[in-house]
């Protein structure tokens, strides 16, 4: 396939799906305006211009080659006009490699009672002090051309998985108005735009707005309105439905809020090659640390007296450094080095794994070691089984 030159991204699949159809799985290096992304990819979160409790020296020894930032809470606080007259996202929070702005859809529409969408945008008060907003496509779009990502993302009208049809219809048809308007404000030409993908879990909605966003000229597809309230088996049937309807497309896509490497393992197998979500560095902050095959609970009292690493041959800052002892004694006292020690742990941890799934997919022996890396992934996500220690 001729590699994708769109607006401020290149898209370049470097090792494809196999003939035999055993997998989806392929390699590919995104180029943005910022830097380059090899992919199979997961973006730390960056909620507020910070991944938290780290430095940009930190998340870059994890292992992270791009991150995403909210645009919702940015627009709330500090502003996207005040980050934009300090010369953008990069130069405000240093962080010199590329930014994915997602486009504030998800957390407007997540605000339940607090918010009222109509066909033009919605209207939503701040969770921080109940002020009354009003986030329309060009203003979404307008906010992340202040903040500079490298990637925005068009604004969208988000469902939970398992609504009911005629409100997951009414939804998607909104998003694909709003999808073109989002493009139509694009001013900008170092910034990508990628486009969202709704349609819940109904296969011929989904299978509807994979073409449609498909059909527009955006530089990557994004799979949204997964990775909510739906089943494992709900999640691939719907990738199963979106991405064969992809497969001579050039574009990156990316499934949106998916976190553990179990679920992970899943979607790159079923051919998505981009994930963020807040989950290993949220669990870490609660004393979760993820090991090959399962976790840790740092919270547990055998480990105060345990003088080894959480992991023997994980490179972090933790693991190098520090017992896991030490963090147990650190976690019980509240201590705020606990919570950048975990959270360097487990995003090293998840962005070790997925560099393991590429060399896997690269040497041509990702079906075979499919069953290894899922042992290795464990099963740590909504439904957690095989969890190594209590
Ligand atoms: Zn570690």
């Amino acid at each position: 396939m001729a590699p994708f030159v769109g607006t401020a991204a290149r898209y370049e699949v470097t090792t494809p799906p196999p003939a035999d159809g055993s997998t989806r799985a392929r390699t590919g290096r995104l180029t943005l305006t910022h830097g380059v992304v090899e992919t199979p990819q997961f973006m730390p979160v960056g909620t507020n211009a910070t991944v938290k409790a780290l430095t940009p020296a930190d998340i870059r020894d994890a292992g992270a080659s791009i991150i995403l930032a909210n645009t919702y809470h940015l627009y709330l606080r500090p502003g996207h006009e005040r980050i934009g007259r300090l010369g953008g996202l990069h130069r405000f929070m240093d962080w010199d490699g590329p930014i994915l702005a997602d486009s504030g859809g998800f957390q407007v529409v997540s605000l339940g009672d607090l918010r009222v969408v109509d066909d033009d945008g919605v209207t939503f008060r701040s969770h921080l002090d109940g002020s009354t907003h009003r986030f329309t496509p060009e203003l979404a779009m307008g906010v992340q051309a202040a903040l500079r990502s490298d990637v925005a993302v068009a604004f969208d009208q988000p469902v939970f998985p398992s609504s009911p049809r005629a409100v997951v219809a009414d939804a998607t048809e909104r998003t694909h108005r709003w999808a073109e308007r989002s493009l139509a404000a694009r001013t900008r030409d170092d910034q990508a735009v990628f486009g969202i993908v709704q349609g819940g879990l109904e296969p011929d909605l989904r299978a509807e707005s994979t073409r449609f966003i498909a059909s527009l000229p955006f530089d990557g597809i994004c799979i949204g309105g997964l990775a909510g309230d739906e089943t494992p088996a709900q999640r691939d049937a719907a990738l199963d439905v979106a991405i064969p309807l992809l497969a001579d497309d050039p574009r990156p896509r990316y499934l949106m809020g998916l976190g553990s490497p179990a679920d992970l393992l899943e979607a790159v197998h079923r051919g998505v090659d981009l994930f963020d979500s807040v989950l290993p560095a949220r669990v870490a902050r609660n004393g979760q640390l993820w090991v090959p095959g399962g976790r840790l609970n740092m919270r547990n009292q055998r480990f105060l007296d345990d003088p080894t690493a959480v992991q023997d041959d994980c490179p972090c800052l933790l693991c190098t450094r520090f017992s896991r002892a030490y963090l147990a004694h650190l976690f019980r006292a509240k201590e705020l080095l606990a919570y950048r020690l975990a959270t360097c742990h487990n995003l090293t941890s998840t962005l070790d794994f997925m560099a393991r799934v590429r060399a896997s997919i690269q040497a041509g022996t990702f079906p075979a070691t499919m069953s290894e890396l899922r042992l290795r992934a464990g099963r740590i996500s909504g439904s957690e089984v095989g969890v190594k220690s209590a």
